[in-house]
């Protein structure tokens, strides 16, 4: 019987570098860069013919970076060579991530034609002082021109990326950003709190440290997503992420419960065959292999698939996830959706109770109205949410 796999395509390439960002993205490159690079991709998707008969693919999300500063050409090269590698599941969601000021109409058509079918825009805040404070290129303007481009493009799915915490934002601003947003009705809206990365302007930046809101304001803010949010129609169905009914990411969810998925391109990370790996980050070594390589998986197993001589060079990390790794990864993920884990999967899966090898830490925190457990499914009450990082830790096997 088949089996699904969902993928994850890494663009590398932003406009500019945003000021607060850590993810592995470079800004400048030349176009004739941008193209070498799409057919390495395309190599790396080749590479798993072998395997590929075995899966469906439930889900394809192109991330970045900026992916949209691919213009629809490249894209649908993307998807022809997936398409060429893998069967797709009738229902295939296929997201693309885009910034506002990077989509237009013939570019949203071709996407189109080329089979994505949902949007994933990077508003972030409303307010343009924001906006060129975070180092973002584009303007609310460009946002509004974006969003009404997609739709009259026939895009059906689109999510809109916002924050809190961001310096010198005020309540008045993020509801602002909020009600904005919620004027557009988009069927996704993830709200993220902006986290200082090491090595970023930003966390070198005296001044922005000191606008960064207190943690009661950052607080109120996120307690003002919920509500406005619900009040909007949209359920909260992990802790950043909010949809309209029907509309979760279904690739997030692969993510969160555990499901297989391959990553291609620069840095991206896999979860496949029992094992976690992930691509190497240098980009002209990632491109100079890809170009250098003609082979494919020959035949088939988990030594031919990490250590062949392609995939060695490759990888930059592979780790054996045995059944405690397992365990542990199934409660930290499935933990932060709202409705948490299925005692039965995790039986399942495990062939053991969740109680048998969770009991004391289950009985700790439901105790203290941390976590409920409601027939088959556990999960973490408000109050738990608050403390997540400390109740997460303590799913550790090894401690
Ligand atoms: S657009 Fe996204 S990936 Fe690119 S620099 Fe800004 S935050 Fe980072």
């Amino acid at each position: 019987m088949k089996k699904y796999v969902s993928l994850y395509v890494h663009i590398p390439f932003c406009a500019v570098k945003c000021k607060y960002c850590d993810f592995l993205s470079f800004d400048g490159e030349s176009y004739g860069t941008m193209l070498r690079y799409v057919d390495s991709l395309c190599q790396e998707i080749k590479l798993y013919t072998p395997v590929a008969e075995e899966y469906i693919v439930r889900s394809i999300f192109i991330g970045g970076g900026t992916p949209s500063l691919l213009d629809e050409a490249l894209i649908t090269n993307i998807m022809a060579f997936i398409r060429k590698t893998f069967t797709l599941e009738k229902n295939c969601e296929i997201t693309i991530e885009a910034n506002p000021g990077t989509l237009r109409h013939q570019k949203l058509n071709g996407y189109k034609a080329a089979g994505i079918n949902r949007i994933s825009i990077g508003l972030q805040s409303a307010d343009d002082d924001m906006l060129r404070r975070l180092g973002r290129l584009h303007n609310y303007d460009q946002f509004v021109a974006s969003f009404k481009a997609a739709r009259r493009a026939g895009f059906q799915n689109i999510n809109v990326d916002i924050m809190s915490g961001l310096p010198g934002q005020t309540i008045h601003t993020y509801v602002d950003t909020i009600s904005r947003v919620l004027d557009f009705s988009p069927e996704h809206i993830s709200a993220y709190s902006l986290q200082i990365e090491e090595g970023t302007p930003f966390a070198n930046d005296p001044q922005i440290l000191e606008d960064i809101p207190p943690e009661m304001i950052d607080r109120r803010m996120y307690e003002i997503t919920k509500k406005l949010l619900a009040a909007g129609g949209y359920e909260r169905y992990e802790f950043s992420n909010y949809a309209k009914p029907g509309y979760e990411c279904k690739h997030n969810m692969v993510y969160w419960t555990g499901g297989e998925y391959i990553g291609f391109g620069l840095g991206a990370s896999s979860y496949f065959k029992g094992k976690r790996f992930s691509n190497m980050r240098d980009i002209f070594s990632y491109i100079d292999l890809m170009e250098e390589t003609t082979e494919k998986f020959v035949t088939y197993d988990d030594m031919e698939l990490l250590f062949n001589e392609t995939t060695a060079k490759l990888r930059q990390s592979v780790t054996t996830m045995y059944v405690d790794s397992r365990m542990e990864e199934f409660m930290f993920l499935g933990l932060r959706m709202m409705c948490g884990v299925s005692r039965s999967d995790f039986e399942e899966r495990f062939k053991k109770d969740i109680y048998e090898v969770y009991g004391p830490v289950l009985n700790k925190y439901t105790d203290q109205g941390f976590m409920v457990v409601d027939g088959d499914r556990i999960y973490l009450t408000d109050k738990g949410i608050d403390v997540s990082n400390v109740i997460l830790a303590d799913f550790l096997l090894d401690k």
